[in-house]
């Protein structure tokens, strides 16, 4: 396959169309980024990296750290931990905090923002330091030591999270969160502002596409039958409430966040990431989707 000619395609076939979306500005940290930054990277098993843009430029991985949290927590307790948070898509925004309320503080999945307020609750119950220990975790699975928070994001975040201290004190009141509700806050915003670029989500998410394992160094970070399970969780619930249309459009299974990245994998093929800061109405990069449909559709390979 002659992926780097396919991405160079899809580079020039994706900036040749119009942007109609925006960039995030309920963080108004996030709201400065340069909605011109583009990049996409693509890790495969078999025959190593390719990618072009702003690949190597850091940005808010924000909502893409769901997955890490819940890999963190899935890789320490067993299935326990989903009699707390349940794994069906939700159909409402991020944010929502309607169906708690007759769900009993059950959120619907980990990846809408009530579900990873939850698995973080968790890793603060189980870790001495988990903010320290979260960051490792990244460490990790990149083998890069250099990642880190953005400060500025954190504080931004924090200052306008009464929507986030609000689901905490609903799940909080249902006794579905455990711990001090700023403690479980700090860490979710912590984790939420850490930085990576393309090149080094797509080496973590490497993780997803190749049974659980790094794949530099071989090391075992959850098992297969995990990652399955989380691969599973990222193809139904990993786009807010556009999971179908993802599914529908581009056909893997991935995760975005608000600072307009996309991570995605073929298991057994490819990591593959993408950032354009420009949201869809749904929350999603709009060029980042864009380009995933067309990697899917010129490979002639999607999951399905
Ligand atoms: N930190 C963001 C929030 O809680 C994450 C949102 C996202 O990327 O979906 O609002």
């Amino acid at each position: 396959m002659q992926y780097q000619k396919i991405l160079d395609t899809i580079k020039s076939e994706t900036l040749a169309r119009p942007i109609t979306g925006k960039v995030a500005t309920y963080i108004p940290e996030l709201a400065k980024i340069d909605p011109d930054k583009f990049g996409m990277h693509l890790y495969c098993i078999n025959s190593g990296h390719y990618g072009f843009g702003n690949e190597s430029e850091r940005f808010s991985i924000q909502s893409i750290s769901k997955v890490f949290s819940l890999t963190l927590a899935m890789s320490l307790l067993d299935d326990e931990l989903f009699e707390r948070v349940d794994v069906e898509p939700s159909g409402d925004p991020f944010n929502s905090l309607i169906q708690l309320e007759y769900e009993n503080g059950i959120p619907r999945n980990p990846f809408i923002n009530a579900g990873a307020l939850v698995i973080a609750d968790i890793l603060v119950s189980i870790l001495e330091n988990p903010q320290q220990e979260f960051l490792d975790f990244i460490h990790k699975i990149t083998g890069n030591t250099t990642i880190n928070i953005n400060q500025k994001v954190f504080d931004s975040e924090k200052k306008y999270s009464h929507r986030n201290a609000a689901l905490l004190n609903l799940m909080k009141s249902f006794g579905n969160i455990k711990n001090d509700i700023e403690t479980v806050l700090d860490l979710y915003i912590y984790q939420c502002s850490i930085e990576m670029s393309c090149k080094e989500l797509a080496t973590a998410f490497m993780i997803y596409a190749n049974a659980g394992n790094t794949l530099s160094d071989d090391i075992e970070v959850i098992t297969s039958r995990k990652t399955k399970r989380i691969n599973a969780i990222m193809q139904t619930c990993g786009f807010y409430d556009e999971a179908g249309e993802f599914s529908f459009r581009v056909g893997l299974p991935g995760k975005s966040g608000v600072g307009g990245g996309i991570a995605a994998i073929h298991p057994g093929q490819y990591a593959v990431t993408v950032w354009s800061p420009p949201l869809n109405p749904k929350g999603n990069s709009e060029l980042g989707m864009y380009a995933l449909e067309r990697l899917t559709t010129l490979t002639g390979f999607s999951i399905f």
